[in-house]
C-alpha cells in the first residue's frame, strides 16, 4: 500500500475485525493499552472499538504530551512569561492547559504577557533573531518525537552565539512511562488495571526504534506491537497482539515497518545525546514522580537552559479535584467515568489537560464518541 486512503479501507478493516473475532478466545479477555494519544484518536475517530469483540478491550495510556504536563510546569511557564520584556514561545495545545488559580498560558497572554504560538522550534529561533533586545524562551514539551528539533535549536543558537535564546525543557521519555505503569500498584498488586499487551507508539518509535521496548516485553512478559496511526495499522496491531497472547509469546513486533526500524534514527539519537541527559526524576500528571523519565539540558549548553538562567523552582500542584485525568492517564478510568465529562468540561472549556489536546482521551471521546459514552454510562448506572 502506498497511499493514505488505502490504510483507511473499510472492507479491509472489517476483514481484520473478523480475524480478531475469530482468533480471540471466548474464555479469556484481552486488555490492550494503546500508549499514544494518536492511537486513542484513531480508535475514537474511526470507531475501531465498535469493530472489536467484547472480550478485546482497549485501555488508554498516557502518551499525550500535553496531557501529562503537570500543573506546576505550566505555572513555571506562566511565571516566566510574566517577566518584563520576555517572550515565551510554545506549541498551540499547551496554551489552554489549565494551571493554578484558574490561569492558563492563553489567559496570561490575554492579561498582557507576550506569549507566542509556534509550529516548531525553528519559529522560536526566528523570533529570537528578530528581537535581539528581548529574552526569548522556548517552552519545549513532548516525547522523543519533538526532542531532536529542540536539540537542533540549542546547537544552532550555540553555533550562532544567540545569547537571548533559552529553552525551558520538559521533554519526557516513553519507555520509562510504560515501565512505571507496569510497576504501578493498580497493575502489579491490586490487579484493578489488567494489562495484557501494548500497542506501541508510532512517531516516537521512528526515532528510538523498537529496541527500547524489548526490555519490558521480556521483563514484564507483555507483548508490544508498534503500530502506525491509521485505522488498519491499529487493527492489524490488535490482531498481532491477540495472536501473541494466544501463543503465550511476549515479543516486540513491528507493524509500522514502513517507518520504524529496530535501531531508530541514529542521527536524531546522537543529536539528543549530545544536548540532553536524564533527569533523576520528573513529575508526570497522573503518574506522579517517575525516575529517569525526562531530559534536561547538559552542562555544556547550560547558558541556553532557562531553568538555570532564570532559577526556575518547581512546585508540585495537585490537580483539580473534579478532574479524573490522572486516573485516565494511568488506564484506571475512562473519560465517561468523570462527572464533568461533556457537562462542565468540554474542549471549549477544558477543566483538565485530557480535554485540551486533540490527542487527549477526553477530547477524543467527546469529539467522536460522546453519545456512545453517554449511553454506556447510563446503562452501567
Ligand atoms: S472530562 Fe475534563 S475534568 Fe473530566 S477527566 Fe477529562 S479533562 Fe478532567
Amino acid at each position: 500500500m502506498k497511499y493514505i486512503d488505502e490504510f483507511r479501507d473499510g472492507e479491509l478493516a472489517r476483514g481484520l475485525a473478523a480475524a480478531i473475532r475469530r482468533e480471540a478466545r471466548p474464555e479469556r479477555t484481552y486488555h490492550l493499552m494503546e500508549f499514544c494519544g494518536g492511537h486513542t484518536h484513531a480508535i475514537s475517530r474511526y470507531g475501531l472499538a465498535d469493530l472489536l469483540p467484547a472480550n478485546v478491550r482497549m485501555v488508554h495510556g498516557p502518551g499525550c504530551p500535553v496531557c501529562v504536563l503537570p500543573i506546576g510546569r505550566i505555572d513555571n511557564a506562566i511565571e516566566l512569561a510574566a517577566r518584563p520584556g520576555l517572550i515565551l514561545c510554545t506549541y498551540a495545545d499547551t496554551m489552554r492547559v489549565p494551571a493554578s488559580k484558574g490561569l492558563s498560558l492563553l489567559k496570561a497572554k490575554a492579561r498582557g504577557a507576550d506569549i507566542r504560538m509556534i509550529y516548531s522550534s525553528a519559529d522560536a529561533l526566528r523570533i529570537a533573531r528578530e528581537h535581539p533586545d528581548r529574552d526569548v524562551v522556548f517552552f519545549a514539551i513532548g516525547f522523543e518525537t519533538t526532542t531532536p528539533p529542540t536539540a537542533v535549536a540549542i546547537r544552532q543558537v550555540a553555533a550562532e552565539g544567540l545569547a537571548n535564546f533559552s529553552v525551558f525543557c520538559n521533554h519526557v521519555l516513553t519507555p520509562a512511562a510504560i515501565a512505571n505503569i507496569l510497576e504501578s500498584p493498580e497493575v502489579r498488586e491490586l490487579g484493578t488495571v489488567p494489562l495484557d499487551g501494548f500497542v506501541g507508539p508510532a512517531h516516537v518509535s521512528t526515532v528510538i526504534g523498537s529496541q527500547p521496548y524489548e526490555y519490558f516485553a521480556e521483563e514484564y512478559r507483555r507483548p508490544v506491537v508498534i503500530a502506525g496511526f491509521e485505522p488498519l495499522d491499529v487493527m492489524q496491531a490488535i490482531l498481532m497482539l491477540v495472536r501473541q497472547l494466544n501463543d503465550g509469546r511476549a515479543e516486540v513486533e513491528n507493524e509500522f515497518t514502513r517507518a520504524v526500524t529496530r535501531d531508530g534514527n541514529l542521527k536524531a539519537k546522537a543529536l539528543v545525546a549530545d544536548v540532553f541527559e536524564l533527569r533523576r526524576t520528573f513529575e508526570w500528571r497522573g503518574l506522579g514522580e517517575v525516575p529517569y523519565s525526562a531530559l534536561r539540558i547538559k552542562a555544556r549548553y547550560r547558558e541556553f537552559d532557562a531553568e538555570a538562567r532564570y532559577g526556575i523552582a518547581y512546585r508540585s500542584v495537585p490537580d483539580n479535584k473534579a478532574c479524573e485525568c490522572g486516573a485516565i492517564l494511568r488506564g484506571v478510568k475512562k473519560p465517561a467515568d468523570c462527572k464533568a465529562f461533556g457537562t462542565v468540561c468540554t474542549p471549549e472549556n477544558p477543566i483538565g489537560s485530557c480535554m485540551v489536546s486533540s490527542e487527549g482521551a477526553c477530547a477524543a471521546h467527546y469529539t467522536y464518541g460522546r453519545y456512545r459514552d453517554a449511553v454506556a454510562t447510563a446503562r452501567a448506572g
